[in-house]
């Protein structure tokens, strides 16, 4: 209990108006004090160890405050539990978060809005992170490419043909940490596509909004419009901007843009904004489920490997080239095409040096690519200056004297049936889901596009004014080994025939209802292009399709 000594002209009365205590109660304490209102000076007044309720002593209406019943949300973005999950009858169910499933959730939250279907998404891995990670403060150059090799899984270790290859289990998937070149493939390279030329305009047009993509990155550089004009007088007219997905509208009137590098969380972002669905992480789907050739839904199994099975009139599995006809295969789909004509890039990598002295003061990024025509079976991209293609503001290293510039050449691959994905008779994962296996080869054909673009990437050297960067360990045009461009496509692609494709040409598996891919792997072909925006547009589609299909 604490004491008051109260001073000349001090009541009981004043004291508990003045200090907000009760009457009633100061009179019980202090029985010493024969009435309220007589002058008290210097006598130990007894104060009660709570003071009236605030509300008696103010006009303004106390805020209604229960901190037990409030909401809480665990993590940045709402989660389902698998329990809940196995409990409700879905419409759709998309397994996987990365380009492809993030592009299906979009349009169907963005078509769907409020009519009352029941969409459920899963990811195999976690929470990684909420964003690009090259909009993370902390992230530079330097780091990223030890951090992606620290999050991701080398798969390439035990497939001996692709030893390139890495996968990343995240929610986002590998858009948490892809290089957004997004330009749309050549025309030339859609002949005998399932879809036309012009409706594939249509879904490009969609797809780049999605993703933010445009010119703007570069605007305004010297360094890009020096070394465009460089190429474009020194025998490579057609050079041209890397179209790239970043939002660059600056943060303003309290509308935040701070995930400018585009991932599939911007695009979980649009959907949870427009429609509720159901997500759960850590959640592998194992088997899709058909009935009499009907999809039922998908067995799931949780981190500690408890099954769950999701029911859904619809399956889309985007879980990537090869986990998509893995799941397929496991799950006794028939299909001919069903991880065959496994597609890549060859990839040529150099890094080469200009004088900084060539280059007006005020330099900026540079990205530009000479893109594949009818009669140029590859692309060649560069991008630089080292380290200040992209950079966060709180960097301080000094530009050196020379700049040095990466380039990346990508290699015309030809869809091939034997080149292909299949499960290992010998090996499961810990899921109990077999191991793929990886046969690939380059064809003659492939091989001669390799040595024409390797002659082709020093021309582009000179018409630059650049010259080779050689070290001991490095000569100055090497070729990455097979998978090492993460641009694998084509294991169920689209077609009519289903003899040489593994889906119909909306993405649907050929002979199973309410079955569909959409991920790199429905791609009919990849060209020489960077894969991703054309696997956005055509997973729109997709989801166009089945929006349709499900009225
Ligand atoms: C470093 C890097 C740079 C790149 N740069 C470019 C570039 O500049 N331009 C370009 O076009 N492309 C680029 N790519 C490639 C690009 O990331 C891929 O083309 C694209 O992400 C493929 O989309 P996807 O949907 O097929 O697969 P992913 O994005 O890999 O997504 C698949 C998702 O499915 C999940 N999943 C897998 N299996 C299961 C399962 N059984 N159950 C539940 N979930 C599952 C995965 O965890 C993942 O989230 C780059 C990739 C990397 C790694």
């Amino acid at each position: 209990m604490r004491i008051y000594v109260s001073k000349e002209g001090d009541t009981l009365s004043g004291i508990s108006k003045k200090y907000g205590f009760e009457l009633n109660d100061l009179l019980t304490l202090n029985p010493h004090i024969p009435s309220p209102e007589i002058n008290i000076p210097g006598i130990n007044v007894n104060f009660p160890p709570f003071k009236r309720p605030i509300a008696d002593q103010i006009s303004v209406p106390v805020c209604p405050f229960d901190p037990s019943s409030e909401e809480m949300l665990e993590h940045w973005i709402p989660l389902t539990s698998l329990e809940q999950m196995a409990e409700t009858d879905y419409d759709v169910i998309i397994v996987g978060t990365g380009a492809g499933g993030g592009a299906v959730l979009r349009r169907l939250c963005e078509r769907w809005r409020n009519n009352g279907k029941r969409i459920g998404i899963i990811e195999r891995g976690s929470l990684l992170l909420p964003t690009h990670v090259r909009n993370i403060p902390t992230m530079n150059n330097a780091r990223f490419g030890p951090y992606f090799r620290g999050v991701s899984k080398w798969i390439g270790k035990s497939l001996p043909e692709f030893p390139g290859a890495r996968e990343l289990f995240a929610l986002g998937g590998r858009t948490l940490f892809w290089g957004m070149s997004a330009p749309r493939m050549d025309v030339s390279e859609m002949t005998g596509w399932p879809v036309t030329e012009k409706e594939m305009d249509f879904y490009y047009k969609i797809a780049e909004q999605v993703m933010d993509v445009s010119n703007g990155y570069t605007k305004g550089s010297s360094f890009q419009e020096n070394i465009l004009n460089r190429l474009r007088y020194n025998g490579f007219p057609e050079a041209a901007d890397v179209p790239t997905p970043a939002d660059l509208v600056p943060t303003n009137y309290g509308q935040i843009h701070s995930d400018v590098f585009w991932s599939s969380i911007s695009a979980l972002a649009y959907g949870l904004n427009r429609k509720s669905f159901d997500l759960a992480v850590n959640a592998r789907a194992v088997e899709v489920l058909v009935e009499k050739g009907k999809t039922a839904g998908i067995k799931v199994m949780s981190l500690d490997k408890k099954p769950y099975f999701l029911k859904a009139k619809t399956v889309v599995l985007s879980g990537n080239t090869f986990e998509t006809p893995r799941l397929l295969l496991h799950s006794g789909i028939q299909g001919r095409a069903i991880g065959h004509y496994l597609t890549n890039h060859s990839f040529l990598l150099s890094t080469v040096k200009v004088s900084r002295k060539q280059f007006p003061e005020v330099l900026g990024p540079m990205s530009v690519m000479i893109p594949q025509t009818q009669s140029r079976p590859y692309q060649i991209q560069m991008g630089g200056p080292e380290g200040y293609l992209w950079y966060q503001r709180y960097e301080q290293e000094p530009l050196q004297d020379e700049l040095s510039i990466g380039i990346s050449a990508f290699g015309k691959v030809e869809s091939r049936f034997e080149n292909q994905v299949y499960l290992d008779p010998y090996k499961r994962d810990e899921y109990g889901v077999p191991e793929i296996q990886v046969q690939f080869s380059y064809s003659e054909k492939d091989k001669a596009i390799i040595n024409q673009m390797a002659s082709a990437l020093t021309q582009v050297v000179s018409a630059m004014g650049a010259s080779f960067h050689t070290t001991d360990s490095h000569p100055p045009i090497c070729l990455m080994p097979p998978g090492s461009d993460y641009h694998e496509s084509v294991t169920c692609r689209m077609g009519d025939d289903p003899s040489t494709s593994a889906t119909n040409r909306y993405g649907q598996i050929h002979g199973v209802s309410g079955l569909y891919a959409a991920d790199n792997s429905i791609l009919p072909s990849i060209g020489a292009a960077n894969p991703t925006l054309t696997t956005v547009a055509l997973s729109v589609r997709v989801a166009d399709y089945i929006s349709n299909q499900l009225k």
